[in-house]
């Protein structure tokens, strides 16, 4: 039983999350909303204890398709960094927000950029990629996730301050409208550099909360120095680049680990 303590450890803590918001909020879409998302996650990872090859992928795609079909254009709920500017601005805390106190701010510090590995809608797609190890060095450009970090933020003030009309429209189209140059930026990077998740490393404008938050997680991958014989196998299949074999923080690439658990699978002597 012991080893299956992290998925229900998992679906509690989203769990407690459903319940207090469903109370506070006298909502009942907060209990169906983050049991589902829970349950998904929980499943994800009791198939990953079993050794389920796709668990990761299954978790991805439960989570990532709810997020964008039924909340995103279904629901009509832009959770992508505009959709957070504007509940910011209108000082509601409510979906965008909460999703993102939750998945990309606060739930950073205890479970890192799990969202990324196992829950986000453009890498969803990205992840279908051929190049799941990068075939080339890392570039220097992730200063670009910070002019698209304020062009968003620049975006929807700029509709706030001239009180633009029908503001839920023109978030759902920007959400339709985000997410195809998303994936289409996101699939030309990824041919470009032979990299699956070039867009994650170079333009993504949510690591700029992502990457700071994470570098103070509670959840990590540690390497036991006793057990390592330096094979060097975990560094070959990790889609971020990061020296998991350092166990300090400031570790290369660490903020960049997704969680995605490659480097634990191929490790030959379980020193991960
Ligand atoms: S870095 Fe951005 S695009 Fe990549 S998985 Fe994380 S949130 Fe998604
Ligand atoms: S794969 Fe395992 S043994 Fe090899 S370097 Fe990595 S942690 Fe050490
Ligand atoms: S392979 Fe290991 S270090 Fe690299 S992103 Fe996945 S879990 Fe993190």
């Amino acid at each position: 039983m012991k080893k299956y303590l992290f998925p229900i450890a998992m679906l509690t803590i989203f769990e407690i999350i459903a319940i207090t918001l469903w109370l506070t909020k006298d909502n009942l879409f907060y209990l169906f909303n983050f049991s589902y998302i829970g349950i998904s996650i929980s499943f994800g990872l009791f198939l990953f204890i079993k050794k389920y090859k796709y668990a990761r992928r299954i978790t991805q795609l439960l989570v990532g398709l709810y997020m964008l079909v039924y909340l995103g254009l279904i629901s009509n709920e832009n959770m992508q960094i505009e959709g957070f500017w504007y509940y910011l601005f209108t000082g509601v805390f409510e979906a965008a927000t909460i999703h993102y106190a939750v998945a990309k701010i606060f739930g950073v510090l205890l479970f890192g950029r799990g969202w990324c590995g196992y829950a986000c809608w453009t890498a969803m797609i990205l992840d279908f990629l051929p190049y799941k190890v990068p075939e080339q060095k890392r570039k220097n450009i992730g200063f670009i996730r910070y002019i698209i970090f304020g062009v968003s933020f620049v975006f929807v003030l700029t509709l706030f301050l001239s009180h633009a009309g029908n503001m839920e429209r023109i978030m759902f189209w920007a959400f339709i409208i985000g997410n195809c140059v998303y994936y289409i930026t996101g699939i030309i990077l990824a041919f470009a550099f032979k990299d699956n998740r070039a867009f994650c490393k170079y333009i993504c404008p949510i690591t700029v909360f992502l990457k700071p938050m994470s570098y103070f997680s509670l959840l990590r991958v540690k390497c036991n120095k006793e057990k390592c014989i330096s094979c060097g196998k975990c560094k070959k299949v990790c889609p971020m680049d990061v020296d998991m074999t350092d166990n300090s923080r400031k570790r290369q690439n660490g903020t960049e680990c997704i969680l995605c658990f490659e480097c634990v699978k191929n490790c030959p002597k379980d020193a991960l």
